[in-house]
C-alpha cells in the first residue's frame, strides 16, 4: 500500500506535531452531509460534535458552554473563580433548556411586579406561576407572563391584580411527548403541571420546543437540559467545589493538572468516582502510555492529552518535559482504546485540519482554547490594537492568570516562587460561535469525506487496521502545503 500506517510513523524516535504529517486521500462514495461526527466524550457520554472548549478564564463560562452544547459540543467551565461563581455558571447552562422544569421560580399573589422584574434581570425569563404560598407543591392560582406586565407602569402593583387565572394545565404523570402536544395545541407560552389536588409540581415552556427544533444536535441529559463540564484542581478545596458543582447539575468533571500522573490526581479521581459514581471524570493531562495506565486504573472515564502544545504555553521550553502532540495523541489513544476509554486531544489546534488530524490519530474529541477565545461567547470585552479588533486570551499559568488566582493547575501546594508556564496576549475577533462552529463542522465533514471515512468510528477502525495512510512532510513540503509565492493575499476569515 502507498503511504505508511500511523503505527509505522508514530512509534519511531521522533515526536511529531500535527504539521509534520499529512493524511493520504481515500475513496469518496458519499456526500459531506452524509458524514456523522458523533463521538465519545467519556465512557458514558456521546456527543454529536466532537468539539469542546478549554477550562480557561478567557474561554469558557456559561455563554460559551451553552453555545457549544446547543451545537452538539460541550464547554468545560473554568475554576479561576470562587466556588459559588463556578457553580452559578454551571447552573445557568443547566437552566437554559428544559423538558419539564422541575424547580421553576414561583411567586405568591402578594408579590409585586418589581419581583418579576428582579427575576427577569437575574434569570432572563419572566413567565412565573403563582401559587398560594409562593412555592412549588402549593395550590396553583395563576400565572404571570410578560404580556401581563409589560405595559404596567406601577411596579408596586400586586401580582394578584394582573395574573391570568384561566389556565391550561396538564396532570402529573403525563409524558413529555404528550405535554409537548398540549403546549403546541394550546398556543400558550407555558404549561403548568399540577397534581390531582391542583398543586403545582412542574412547568413547561414553549420556548424549549423551539430550542429543540432549532438545535437538533444539542448535547442534552435525559431531562433535556444541556450538558456541561467543569474543571477543578487536585487541591483540597476541590472537595467543596465538587459538591457545589454536583449540586448545580454538572455532568462531567475535568481534573485539571498540567502533569496528571500524580498521587494527588489519583486520589482525587478515586474520591470523585466513589462519592459521585454518576459523574463522569476526565483525568489528565497525560501524554504517555504509562501515565494513561495509572489514571485509567484510578477510574478516569476519559483522558485529556497534551503537555506543552498549547498556543499560550511555555511548559516545554521551561520544564523540558512534555511531548509533541500528534505522537502523544496517537500513543495514548491506541493504549486507552484497549480499555475503551476515549481520549481528548487538548491544545495546539489552530485549524480545521488540526482537528481532523487529531481525530485521525485516535482522539475521540478535541479541546480548543485559542480557536474559541476570540468569539462573542468567550468571556471578556473586545478591544482594538492598531485598528484590529481583538479579545484577550491567556494561559492559566501565565503571570496574569496566576495573579488572579489561577495557579491551582500547576502547583499542588503553595510555593513562594511560582514559575510561569504560559503567556497572556490577544487573539483576533472571530464573531459568533453560532456562525463559527457550523463552519468548523462543515469543514471537518469535508475532511472526513476526503479521507473516505463516513464517521469517526470508521476512521478509527481504518487507523488501527493500517488502512488509513499517512506520510511525513519535509520542511519544504510543509511550506508547499501552505499559501506561498503570492505577492499579497487576504487570509480567509476562518481556517
Ligand atoms: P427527539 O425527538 O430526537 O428529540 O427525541 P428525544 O427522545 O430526545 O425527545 C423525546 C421528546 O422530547 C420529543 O417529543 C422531543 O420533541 C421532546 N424534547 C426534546 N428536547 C426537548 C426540550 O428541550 N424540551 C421539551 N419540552 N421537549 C423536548
Ligand atoms: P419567559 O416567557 O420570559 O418566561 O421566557 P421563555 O418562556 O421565552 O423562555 C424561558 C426559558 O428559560 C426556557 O428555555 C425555560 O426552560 C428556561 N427556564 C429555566 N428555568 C425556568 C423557570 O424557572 N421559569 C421559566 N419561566 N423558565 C425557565
Ligand atoms: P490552545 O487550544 O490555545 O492551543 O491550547 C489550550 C490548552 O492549553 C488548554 O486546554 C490547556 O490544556 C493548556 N493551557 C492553558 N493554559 C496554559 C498555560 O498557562 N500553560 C500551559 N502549559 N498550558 C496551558
Amino acid at each position: 500500500m502507498d503511504g505508511f500506517s500511523a503505527e509505522e510513523i508514530f512509534t519511531k524516535e521522533n515526536g511529531f506535531a500535527y504539521n509534520d504529517f499529512i493524511i493520504l486521500p481515500g475513496y469518496i462514495d458519499f456526500a459531506p452531509d452524509d458524514v456523522l461526527l458523533e463521538s465519545s466524550l467519556t465512557r458514558n457520554i456521546r456527543i454529536k460534535n466532537p468539539m469542546i472548549s478549554s477550562p480557561m478564564d478567557t474561554v469558557t463560562e456559561s455563554k460559551m458552554a451553552i453555545a457549544l452544547a446547543l451545537q452538539g459540543g460541550l464547554g468545560i467551565v473554568h475554576y479561576n473563580n470562587t466556588i459559588e461563581e463556578q457553580a452559578a455558571e454551571v447552573r445557568k447552562v443547566k437552566r437554559f433548556e428544559n423538558g419539564f422544569i422541575n424547580d421553576p421560580i414561583v411567586l405568591a399573589p402578594g408579590n409585586t411586579l418589581a419581583d418579576i422584574d428582579a427575576i427577569k434581570e437575574k434569570y432572563g425569563f419572566s413567565g412565573i406561576p403563582i401559587t398560594e404560598n409562593g412555592k412549588l407543591n402549593s395550590l396553583l392560582v395563576g400565572i404571570v407572563t410578560n404580556r401581563d406586565v409589560d405595559f404596567e407602569t406601577d411596579r408596586s402593583k400586586k401580582l394578584v391584580d394582573v395574573m391570568t387565572t384561566d389556565l391550561v394545565t396538564a396532570k402529573k404523570g403525563i409524558s413529555l411527548n404528550q405535554a409537548n402536544q398540549i403546549l403546541k395545541n394550546s398556543k400558550k407560552g407555558k404549561l403548568p403541571i399540577v397534581d390531582d389536588k391542583g398543586r403545582l409540581i412542574a412547568l413547561m415552556s414553549r420556548k424549549d420546543l423551539l430550542k429543540n427544533r432549532e438545535y437538533p444536535l444539542a448535547s442534552k441529559d435525559p431531562d433535556k437540559q444541556l450538558m456541561v463540564g467543569a474543571a477543578l484542581s487536585t487541591r483540597d478545596e476541590s472537595m467543596d467545589r465538587l459538591a457545589a458543582l454536583v449540586d448545580a447539575g454538572v455532568d462531567v468533571v475535568v481534573v485539571d493538572a498540567a502533569q496528571g500522573n500524580s498521587i494527588y490526581e489519583v486520589d482525587m479521581i478515586k474520591y470523585i468516582k466513589k462519592k459521585y459514581p454518576e459523574i463522569e471524570v476526565v483525568g489528565g493531562n497525560v501524554v504517555t502510555e504509562e501515565q494513561c495506565e495509572i489514571l485509567i486504573k484510578a477510574g478516569a472515564d476519559a483522558l485529556r492529552i497534551g503537555m506543552g502544545p498549547g498556543s499560550i504555553c511555555t511548559t516545554q521550553t521551561t520544564m523540558a518535559v512534555g511531548r509533541a502532540q500528534a505522537t502523544a495523541v496517537y500513543r495514548t489513544a491506541r493504549y486507552a482504546r484497549k480499555h475503551s476509554i476515549p481520549v481528548i486531544a487538548d491544545g495546539g489546534i489552530s485549524t480545521i485540519g488540526h482537528i481532523a488530524k487529531a481525530l485521525s490519530l485516535g482522539a475521540s474529541v478535541v479541546m480548543m482554547g485559542s480557536m474559541f477565545a476570540g468569539t462573542n461567547e468567550a468571556p471578556g470585552e473586545y478591544f482594538y490594537e492598531n485598528g484590529v479588533r481583538l479579545k484577550k486570551y491567556r494561559g492559566m499559568a501565565s503571570q496574569e492568570a496566576l495573579d488572579a488566582g489561577g495557579a491551582k493547575r500547576y502547583f499542588a501546594e503553595d510555593s513562594k516562587i511560582k514559575v510561569v508556564q504560559g503567556v497572556s496576549g490577544a487573539v483576533l475577533d472571530k464573531g459568533s460561535m453560532f456562525e463559527y462552529v457550523p463552519y468548523l463542522v462543515q469543514g471537518l465533514k469535508h475532511s472526513l469525506q476526503d479521507m473516505g471515512a463516513r464517521d469517526i468510528t470508521t476512521m478509527h477502525e481504518r487507523l488501527y487496521s493500517g488502512k488509513l495512510r499517512f506520510e511525513l512532510r519535509s520542511p519544504s513540503a510543509q511550506l508547499e502545503g501552505g499559501v506561498h509565492d503570492m505577492y499579497s493575499y487576504k487570509e480567509p476569515k476562518y481556517m
